[in-house]
């Protein structure tokens, strides 16, 4: 039989092991700080837990369940993309974003996409299942221990849609968010979701403290619908509103994904109907950021990127409307890792 992954638990899991074991609950901080801290990877290496236990622990889990499929270095900009093998012989791609002062790693929460956004490519693979908790994590540990480095962020941007995931993403947050397990500062993970606005609102309950992304790319329903299925109910205004609603919550900022792409949603009345739009559900204080992400070629549909004229003028359009706006440059293009490459 398979181990159980040993990432999958959480720590209350795992206290009751431990105590099953016959040991006593303060073993659970030496634990997780093994496990998350010092990111170690073998059992034998809990130096300061009782060999029996580690003898245990060992029987009964397995620490990483990841091999390394393969993995390459962009040319262009130092990212370096990771297919990672799962047990059950499914690849999942992660990210790593060096950025200049902090690594970012973007990560998967689904094998496979129930969503298939017309422009994206790491969503036409077939959904297949969630990741679990422990397959989350791994990620971002498997790849801090190939390079040497630590993680200071976390995009929730791979494949998949994270808020169909819901109990698992939140599981892995607060253990990426905890002091006493991996640390990371709760601004420095966003989660970026296609806009479910019933989890958006269950993710504000949770408080975790980290920042939201939405997937809008269109300044209306009708342009919405012709890249994003029916199988996201919402409108384009309930899921403005659901973020809005969020960063007010924690005082972060909302990110506004948009594709840019040819002809179909670049033109200057999109960006008037869009400036409309934030501006008659925000006021000045929420802190509301477009992030404009050329389109980028997936070579399995017919959409254009548009030229650099024309996102600049989108872009200075939003600017002058007083709306914060970036250009999104894709890292790792020669590579197959910008946003929406993520096809396996
Ligand atoms: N499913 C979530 C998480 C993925 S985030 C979501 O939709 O938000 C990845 C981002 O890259 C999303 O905003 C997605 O729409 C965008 N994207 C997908 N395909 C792209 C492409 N071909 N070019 C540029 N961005 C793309």
């Amino acid at each position: 039989m398979m181990k159980k992954h040993f990432l999958d638990l959480k720590p209350k899991e795992i206290k009751e092991y431990i105590q099953k074991c016959g040991h006593g609950s303060y073993r659970l901080a030496q634990v997780l700080e093994w496990a998350y801290k010092k990111k170690v990877d073998d059992f034998h290496s809990f130096s300061n837990l009782p060999k029996d236990l580690r003898n245990r622990l060992d029987s009964d889990f397995a620490l990483r369940v990841f091999k390394i499929k393969n993995k390459s270095t962009s040319g262009l900009d130092g990212t370096i993309r990771y297919n990672f093998l799962t047990r059950d012989g499914n690849t999942v791609p992660a990210v790593l974003l060096p950025q200049r002062e902090r690594n970012v790693v973007c990560i998967s929460t689904q094998i496979g996409c129930v969503i298939g956004c017309k422009f994206c490519n790491s969503g036409k693979k077939r959904f297949v299942r969630n990741l679990t908790r422990g397959e989350i994590l791994e990620q971002a540990l498997d790849v801090e221990k190939d390079l040497s480095i630590k993680t200071d962020g976390i995009l929730f941007m791979g494949m998949g849609e994270p808020l169909l995931n819901f109990d698992n993403i939140v599981n892995a947050i607060k253990t990426m968010t905890d002091p006493e397990q991996m640390g990371i500062g709760r601004r420095h993970i966003t989660v970026s979701t296609v806009g479910f606005i019933e989890e958006i609102r269950k993710l504000r309950q949770e408080k975790l403290g980290i920042r939201l992304a939405v997937s809008l790319h269109a300044p209306d329903d009708e342009i919405r619908g012709r890249f994003i299925p029916g199988v996201v109910p919402y409108s384009i205004e309930e899921i403005l509103k659901e973020g809005i609603a969020y960063s007010r919550s924690n005082n972060s900022r909302l990110t506004i994904e948009y594709v840019l792409i040819a002809n179909e949603n670049d033109t200057l009345l999109s960006a008037k109907k869009i400036v409309k739009l934030i501006k008659k559900h925000s006021d000045r204080d929420d802190k509301i950021q477009i992030n404009l992400i050329p389109y980028n070629q997936t070579g399995k549909d017919k959409l254009l990127c548009p030229s650099k004229e024309k996102i600049e003028s989108f872009r200075s359009f939003l600017i002058k409307s007083k709306i914060l706006a970036i250009v999104r440059e894709p890292r790792g293009l020669d590579i197959g890792s910008a946003c929406g490459q993520l096809g396996v």
